[in-house]
């Protein structure tokens, strides 16, 4: 062909060299462009038609060209004559189809003939272009293109066959994997951006025992039947492919729910197939592409939900599971289409997942500021799936979908439930905690949720999955966003201080057991001295778990800011009124003040005769009285461990005089069970005496280091002639039942 094409500017050269007027060289020039990009299409010619048609056009597009360059000449005959015969046979193989043959020839002798006509002529001439039109050039074309026509036909036919067996599966006749993943690339390309597409993923249950048990032959029949339900029950626009085994896709222009019907109703027909030992059935899993996904992340993931439904008992349809994001999308959808009740469930593997909200109060506002949300399973008919199959861990999913996916419950009902001005307490796995990314989606989806980063205390949960360091750098980036952080069960499991003062939470949440935790022997709750130096580190405290009024009192009592637990109010889908809580809180504060006033008179009573007997030593003292004997009366007190004189600088004036509760063999911390070897003028019990001279003072008890033991010293500062000191003495608070006047 491109030989006709370099013959064609011989053509247009030769004529150039002739006198007398011609076409301008510009169009027969054209003519020859034209001809060169009809040369270069044939390569990309896809079908016979195309071929054919392009062979066509070339031989008119020829003929036009030799009209144009014979005009104006004499003799025109002489240049076409051999053109006449050269071309049909030349372009012949071209005009592939029969239907091309005769349209391509009747044109061109049409045009020739009407050019050859125009011009004047003689008989002789007229029976030299009949015989080599009809006696040479019509014979030669159709020779030559009958010949080629059945070369190249074969050749495209072999083609088309090769192509077709390539895309197909030989057992079901339907598209193999890579035909249609191929088709279904090009789908997902050019879809408009609004078309919603699916994929469904199926595997014939148990499949191997039917071939094991029965034979192949009955395994191919049982993949046939498959297909044709999958043919049947599907619509012409939808691919349906043999992916390998007994797996089978389809891919359909549907969203998630028109897809998880179908794929059910498939299942439904599969399941009416019989098999020798009973019906068969197949595993679905259903996914809906998200925009810019390629299809075989699509089909990763609709193979995940089909790993479910295998895992949960196969003949069963699962679908995808959501990022967060789309399941807040999806239950808001739901709440729109379908009233308000219907946002507080999310579908999640055999049932729902939904939220409960646990009330936190304020001690001193005596008012509800926040609330836990605790995640929850549902059935379809509303009863609650137990916490150990909830949280079982799954081969199929890792831990964190679940935790993420419990962040969009919450917040979508939190959104439709909680007061505004209260927090949102959301547990958090450190795993996902520490997740890259997760504090600018975790924001995102709070805001996508109606609500401010600063309203969400994040609970990081006390377990395994990540490093102090991760966490900590983890908690500036949450801060950023204007979250509050909260360590959860502080006081349990991984929970030590060292992590807490590197997280630096806002708040601590301390483990119910710590409520109840009593310093060993005098039973006295260590709660205030927790709760004390929390403070102190600058993080807010929560108590969990207060069931009894008891705990609260003492909750109260220790200075705690938050408390949660049944008592103030159970998880609860709906949010109980707070009034009746609030009078249980302030009947707390109420017995404390009684309990307190109390507790004061009942210690005061204590320790009244060891003030008297001390005044009585200071002044047998300041009369000039030896130790010994000023303390004497004293020393006979029964829960005098020891009487003594400290001088201005805290330091032991001569030997204690023991009195009955002195027990050396009892003193634990042996190495600094000598009191003789320290000072003391740091210890309140010095200081207050100092700050009130004259005046009798009792301590606060306190941990004595000589001692092991609780005690409470009485002191009272003297001046002496020389100096000031300060006489004192130590008495062992350790039994059960003295009276604790209350902390600082
Ligand atoms: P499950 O319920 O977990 O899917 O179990 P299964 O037995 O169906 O799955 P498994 O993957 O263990 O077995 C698949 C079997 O399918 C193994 C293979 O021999 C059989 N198989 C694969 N291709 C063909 C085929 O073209 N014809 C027949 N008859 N069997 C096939
Ligand atoms: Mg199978
Ligand atoms: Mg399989």
């Amino acid at each position: 062909m491109a030989f006709t094409v370099v013959a064609f500017l011989c053509l247009v050269g030769a004529r150039n060299m002739v006198n007398g007027p011609a076409t301008p060289l510009a169009y027969r020039l054209s003519c020859a462009l034209v001809l060169a990009l009809l040369v270069m299409a044939i390569p990309r010619a896809g079908s016979i038609w195309t071929f054919g048609a392009i062979g066509v056009a070339y031989t008119l597009v020829l003929v036009a060209g030799l009209a144009l360059n014979v005009s104006g000449v004499e003799q025109p005959l002489l240049w076409v004559l051999p053109a006449m015969v050269v071309i049909p046979i030349c372009a012949a193989p071209l005009w592939l189809t029969p239907t091309h043959f005769f349209l391509g020839s009747a044109l061109f002798y049409a045009a020739a003939f009407a050019l050859l006509f125009g011009e004047p002529r003689t008989h002789e001439v007229d029976v030299v272009v009949w015989m080599w039109v009809v006696a040479i050039g019509l014979p030669t074309s159709a020779v030559f293109h009958f010949g080629f026509y059945r070369f190249r036909r074969n050749h495209f036919l072999l083609e088309s066959q090769l192509a077709q067996l390539a895309a197909t599966d030989p057992l079901t006749g339907l598209q193999n994997r890579r035909a249609f993943v191929k088709q279904a690339e090009r789908r997902l390309e050019t879809m408009a951006p609004d078309l919603q597409v699916s994929a469904i993923f199926l595997d014939i249950d148990s499949f191997k025992s039917l071939n094991d048990r029965f034979g192949h032959a009955v395994g191919d029949h049982a993949l046939h039947q498959v297909a044709r339900v999958l043919m049947d029950g599907t619509s012409a626009d939808d691919s349906v492919s043999r992916i390998g085994g007994e797996e089978f896709a389809v891919l359909l222009c549907d969203g998630l729910a028109g897809a998880l019907a179908l794929a059910e109703r498939l299942r439904g027909a599969i399941a009416a197939i019989e098999r020798p030992d009973g019906q068969l059935t197949a595993s679905f899993g259903v996914a809906e592409h998200r925009r810019g996904e390629s299809i075989m992340v699509l089909l990763d993931r609709a193979d995940e939900a089909l790993l479910r439904a295998k895992h949960s008992g196969r003949n069963r349809v699962c679908a995808e599971r959501a990022l967060p994001l789309e399941a807040l999308h999806m239950l808001f959808d739901a709440a729109h289409e379908e009233g308000d009740t219907a946002a507080r469930r999310y579908r999640w593997e055999d049932y729902y997942l939904t939220s409960h909200f646990q009330p936190l109060y304020s001690l001193s506002h005596q008012k509800q500021v926040g609330f836990e949300a605790l995640l929850r399973g549902e059935q379809d008919d509303g009863t609650l799936v137990p916490p150990v199959v909830l949280f079982a861990p799954r081969p199929s999913s890792d831990e964190g979908a679940l935790d993420r996916a419990s962040h969009a419950v919450h917040l979508a009902n939190a959104r439709k439930s909680l007061p505004c001005d209260a927090w949102l307490f959301l547990n958090i796995l450190p795993a996902t905690f520490i997740a890259e990314g997760y504090a600018d989606r975790l924001a995102t989806l709070v805001r996508t949720a109606g609500l401010e980063p600063e309203q969400v205390i994040l609970e990081i949960l006390e377990s395994h999955g990540g490093s102090v360091d991760d966490m900590s750098r983890a908690a500036a980036l949450y801060r950023e966003h204007g979250f509050l952080i909260a360590v959860d069960d502080f006081g349990a499991g991984q929970s030590n201080l060292d992590r807490l003062l590197r997280i630096r939470p806002d708040l601590v949440k301390l483990d119910g057991e710590l409520i109840r935790a009593t310093s060993h022997g005098t039973e006295q709750p260590i709660l205030p001295k927790l709760v004390s130096l929390l403070h102190q580190a600058g993080m807010l405290v929560v108590v969990e778990g207060v069931e009894t009024t008891e705990e609260l009192i003492l909750a109260v009592e220790s200075n705690v800011d938050f408390a949660q637990g049944y008592l103030l109010g159970r998880p609860a889908a709906e949010i109980a009124p707070p009034e009746p809580v609030q009078r249980r809180i302030d009947d707390a504060f109420d017995v404390i003040a009684q309990g307190r006033a109390h507790q004061y008179a009942l210690f005061e009573s204590e320790v009244e005769p060891y003030r008297v007997a001390l005044r009585q030593a200071a002044d047998g003292l300041l009369a000039g009285v030896v130790m010994g004997e000023a303390f004497a009366s004293l020393a006979t007190f029964d829960r005098c461990i020891s009487c003594f004189i400290l001088d201005d600088s805290g330091r032991q004036i001569g030997l204690e005089v023991p009195g009955p509760a002195w027990n050396s063999e009892g003193a634990s911390l042996h190495p600094v069970a000598n009191p003789r070897d320290a000072r003391w003028d740091h210890r309140p019990y010095f200081r207050n005496a100092v700050l009130l001279p004259g005046v009798a003072v009792a301590s606060n008890p306190y941990l004595s280091l000589a001692s092991g033991r609780p005690c409470v010293a009485v002191t009272l500062a003297v001046q002496f002639a020389s100096e000031r000191s300060v006489v004192g003495v130590e008495l062992d608070w350790s039994a059960v039942g003295l009276p604790w006047p209350a902390g600082d």
